[in-house]
């Protein structure tokens, strides 16, 4: 009975925190204090800079539809904020090259400039893929920091929708894991991708491109593991990615795998299905991020992926 008892009490802390969490991630559309900008502060090819420089949006073309971020790769460690004592702090090197690459890349396929949001605090001071409610800030100037950074994000994503309609927001990252592939993240737990695609096919409302699922010809678990899912775009450009079409990256099986964090969640169209599509990518180091030949290689490649995967699922044909 005891053991009983101690099982209930484990599953209502879990359970009571994945709603928790999961609900503020669905409820924002503004966080406690501003950054200081009006919406006619955020012209085409401004850059604007959160607190003391922490954080900075460079604001793209209004017909652009496409919003980059880049919350791990900050070097800014100030001595007066403490070290988060919880937590990854790994720096996601390179991460930030590698997505302003893409944003160069993409203006220079489409003649769009893409929004993209960057994080320059170190991630020993500030995670901002996290929620301010995992309590994981100890000082008012990294709450300012995570708060200039999401009204970056909200108000990218406020632009796209009022000026496009909808939209794609891609949350970058780097990932050490043993294998070298892309990790791309829908919100799907590995359990989930490992099961069938009957089973994945129910799942369109829990992922955070389910706004993308409702306008694509393709059955979800296409866009998911078939042959025009990103993973299979990316695949295609020589870019290993998991989940894709290929054999052995179908799923992750038992192999480790991030499946997308806390703006993946906020600021996608999971559930309420919002105009606007999340996907995190988590690329690997030694073929994707390391040099910079490989930044400026892959990360051409990774824009003319989401260019092909935004025509074929979305009707946006952006290229020149
Ligand atoms: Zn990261």
């Amino acid at each position: 009975m005891k053991r009983f008892n101690c099982l209930f009490v484990v599953l209502g802390i879990s359970i009571s925190c994945c709603f928790s969490c999961k609900k503020e991630a669905d409820d924002v559309t503004k966080t406690d204090s501003d950054s200081g900008y009006a919406e006619a502060d955020y012209k085409p090819g401004a850059v604007l800079s959160g607190y003391k420089n922490y954080t900075k949006i460079y604001v793209g073309d209004l017909n652009c539809p496409i919003i980059l971020s880049s919350p791990h790769d900050g070097t800014v460690a100030p001595a007066n904020i403490p070290d988060r004592q919880d937590g990854v702090v790994v720096r996601d090197i390179y991460a930030t090259d590698l997505t302003l690459r893409m944003a160069d890349s993409i203006k220079a396929l489409t003649g769009l400039r893409p929004h993209v949001v960057i994080n320059e605090l170190s991630r020993k001071k500030l995670d901002p893929n996290r929620s301010l409610a995992e309590a994981y800030l100890t000082h008012e100037d990294a709450k300012t920091a995570w708060n200039d950074y999401h009204n970056f994000i909200i108000m990218a994503r406020t632009l796209v929708t009022k000026h496009v309609g909808k939209g794609l927001y891609l949350d970058m990252h780097g990932h050490g894991h043993d294998i070298a592939r892309i990790e791309v993240g829908y919100l799907l737990t590995s359990a989930e991708l490992n099961s069938t695609d009957t089973q994945i096919n129910q799942l369109a409302n829990k992922s955070s491109i389910f706004s993308i699922s409702k306008e694509s010809a393709y059955s979800f678990s296409q866009l998911i593991n078939g042959d025009n899912s990103f993973g299979a775009l990316l695949q295609n450009r020589g870019l290993r990615a998991i989940p894709s079409n290929r054999a052995g990256d179908r799923s992750p099986n038992s192999d480790p795998y991030f499946n997308g964090g806390y703006c993946t969640s906020a600021y996608g169209s999971s559930k309420l299905g919002g105009p606007v599509s999340a996907i995190q990518l988590e690329t690997p180091g030694p073929n994707v991020r390391n040099t910079a030949t490989l930044r400026q290689s892959s990360g051409g490649k990774i824009a003319r992926a989401i260019l092909e995967y935004m025509k074929l699922h979305y009707a946006m044909d952006l290229a020149k």
